[in-house]
């Protein structure tokens, strides 16, 4: 194969505040099978961009594309808070099972996407259509269990990496829940890690691991023009 190891990173839109926010494809451009890998939606839960970062250099199986976004609420990394600019929880603003709240810690936001960084998700979403989606959260220390998601899948993930599956409770407009909506043959899940850092090869590897198993020669998509090639850095 020429077209090995393929890296690509676009803008697929700007927080709050204008920052970028980025995704980075590893692997080529049209491929079986899209995994997408969201380090952290919660700007004080980093530990996860550390198996992004890992996971930028790997090499991914034949048919494989990583579709890393290393943060999903830039503004929120920038100043340690779990919350975007405008105070809202992200993993509460999708449109799925969407209801308003108040401003406490939990706070939904206005309406059911009203944020930025809410939307440059679904977008990517859309686009790539990943069979696999992995967002990490701290710090429970749990494979998340996923309704509606293939519980071999998680139980491979639990057993790799050592973290345990586990139910909570069904929260209102997260990002997974929209995502196993929208995208009907796929198995969008959270990984709670631990405080502090995470073992980022042994995650990474689970990740990989994954991907292999949900390679399906006969599943290939076609993507809008404006994911293909760089643009941005
Ligand atoms: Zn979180």
């Amino acid at each position: 194969m020429i077209l090995a190891a393929a890296l690509a990173t676009m803008v697929i839109g700007h927080s709050v505040d204008g920052r970028q926010i980025r995704a980075t494809r590893v692997g080529a451009e049209v491929a079986p099978v899209n995994v997408l890998i969201v380090g952290n939606v919660h700007g004080n839960e980093p530990a996860g961009e550390a198996i992004v970062a890992r996971l930028r250099k790997a090499e991914p199986p034949d048919g494989v594309a990583l579709w890393l976004v290393r943060t999903a609420n830039p503004d929120g990394r920038a100043v340690g808070s779990r919350h975007n600019a405008r105070g809202v929880d992200l993993n509460r603003n999708f449109p799925s099972r969407w209801r308003s709240g108040p401003r406490d810690v939990f706070y939904p936001g206005p309406k059911a996407a009203s944020e930025p960084e809410t939307r440059a998700v679904m977008r990517l979403v859309r686009d790539v259509r990943p069979q696999l989606g992995i967002y990490y959260h701290q710090m429970l220390g749990m494979t998340v269990r996923a309704r509606g998601v293939d519980r071999g899948v998680q139980a491979e993930y639990a057993r790799r990496t050592g973290l345990p599956l586990g139910w909570l409770p069904n929260y209102r407009g997260t990002a997974i829940g929209w995502q196993n909506r929208v995208i009907r043959d796929g198995n969008a899940f959270v990984v709670e890690l631990h405080a502090g850092a995470a073992p980022a090869k042994r995650h990474a590897d689970a990740v990989l691991a994954l991907s292999r198993r949900l390679k399906n020669p006969f599943a290939v998509r076609l993507r809008p023009a404006w994911l293909y090639g760089p643009s941005g850095r």
